[in-house]
């Protein structure tokens, strides 16, 4: 929740948001955003403390309620995502699950796709329906399927997009125009491609998602996550829940994630030109079947990609190594993976550090093999997200393998 208004003129551009804005100095005049690593807040006498926690005055009182490290990280996401406001979660799960409890009650029906995060599947589709709340799972990018699987009880349409692993994408403005036509939301999850590449509330987009886990936080610290959105939804609705619910984020954690947003251009910048590169370098080499990377004119929605991701693929890309049977698919990706001496193994994204996964045995491990057929995650495949490393070493690092594949 808010306590000032902003001290900088209106209008400014992203990129000065991104390091600028944030609630106002302490009387000391730090120039790097101070970090208000307290639980509570200490009040003049008790007329001013009953006026704060009756909300009469603004004022702090207690962290589960308004911190200013929070306000700050919060105030410079919204900025860059061009809302009204936003509230931040302890991790990017929480901010689903405050989506969740705060726009959807039982009967209430929910239209998804079948390729999103897998906890995410896991939230609407198990936990969610325990409270009476129905998800449909729809084809990612089949908007037909997204417009036919609407009821009279639909209230939300949950879209990530670009997906994991396979960089699936969703038409953001189409799948607006189906949710406003039946009265739902479009909530869109924007982890893959940050504010940097794509503001979905520019096409239509309600509400905003985010794990700051991801390219937020970029350097793999800490977990956070975030709603975007209106005030009187965001900071109203969710706000209040959030602050009775105790989904907060820590300061500590927002001060590394508001620090983070000062990088994220150009750390998004720089990682999906590395992307484009080593997709483009990829195709077509011995060893490789398939590459997945909507920079690409191979993409089946590069031209989509193009306009709604401000002409950037992401800094994620993925591939299918050869191979006849699962067995010797899974065999020759585990061998490219564990050929690799710079790339991390590690389920983690969005990092400097380029990670390198095997989703079939690890995200999508739980699947059975069916489903895995139908989100296309066969066992051939191979994600990357592309760090800050020199290029040159990456593609060494993949070569290892691809060129010794049997
Ligand atoms: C990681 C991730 C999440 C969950 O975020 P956590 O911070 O791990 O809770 C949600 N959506 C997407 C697209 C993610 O990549």
């Amino acid at each position: 929740m808010t306590m000032q208004s902003s001290v900088l003129p209106p209008g400014l551009h992203p990129e000065t948001y991104a390091v600028r804005e944030a609630v106002a100095r302490s009387q000391y005049g730090e120039h790097g955003e101070a970090l208000y690593l307290t639980s509570s807040f200490v009040q003049d006498d008790c007329e001013s403390a009953a006026r704060r926690f009756a909300k009469e005055e603004p004022g702090y009182t207690y962290t589960r309620t308004a911190n200013p490290t929070v306000d700050s990280f919060e105030r410079r996401l919204a900025a860059m995502e061009g809302t009204e406001c936003a509230v931040a979660t302890a991790t990017g799960m929480a901010a689903l699950l405050l989506v969740a409890l705060t726009t959807l009650k039982a009967g209430d029906h929910v239209v998804a796709s079948q390729s999103m995060f897998g906890s995410t599947m896991k939230l609407l589709g198990t936990e969610m329906a325990r409270f009476g709340v129905e998800t449909t799972f729809v084809p990612q990018t089949d908007v037909a399927a997204w417009q036919a699987a609407v009821r009279p009880h639909t209230r939300l349409l949950f879209a990530e997009t670009p997906t994991n692993p396979l960089t699936d994408l969703c038409d953001i403005r189409a799948l607006a125009d189906i949710a406003h036509d039946a009265g739902a939301l479009l909530a869109v999850d924007n982890s893959f491609a940050s504010p940097v590449l794509q503001r979905p509330v520019e096409f239509g987009a309600d509400l905003v998602v985010h794990s700051g886990t991801k390219l937020i936080d970029g350097q793999g610290r800490v977990m956070a996550g975030a709603v975007c959105g209106t005030e009187k939804l965001v900071d109203g609705v969710m706000g209040t829940f959030l602050r009775s619910g105790g989904l907060n984020l820590s300061p500590f954690n927002a001060w590394v994630v508001l620090k983070g947003l000062e990088t994220l251009a150009l750390r998004v910048k720089a990682e999906s030109a590395a992307a484009l590169e080593l997709a483009g370098w990829l195709e077509g080499r011995h060893g490789v079947a398939r590459v997945h990377y909507p920079g690409l004119a191979s993409h089946p929605q590069h031209q989509l990609a193009m306009r709604q991701q401000s002409g950037m693929g992401g800094t994620v890309l993925a591939f299918d190594v050869v191979g006849k049977t699962p067995g010797q698919l899974r065999a020759n990706a585990f061998h490219v993976v564990d050929s690799t001496r710079v790339c991390s193994i590690t389920a983690n994204l969005g990092d400097v550090k380029t990670t390198i996964t095997h989703p079939a045995s690890t995200s999508h491990g739980r699947l059975t093999e069916e489903q895995r057929q139908a989100a296309g995650v066969g066992q051939g495949l191979i994600r990357i997200s592309c760090g800050l490393e020199h290029l040159d070493d990456l593609k060494a690092d993949l070569a290892r393998g691809l060129d010794t594949l049997q």
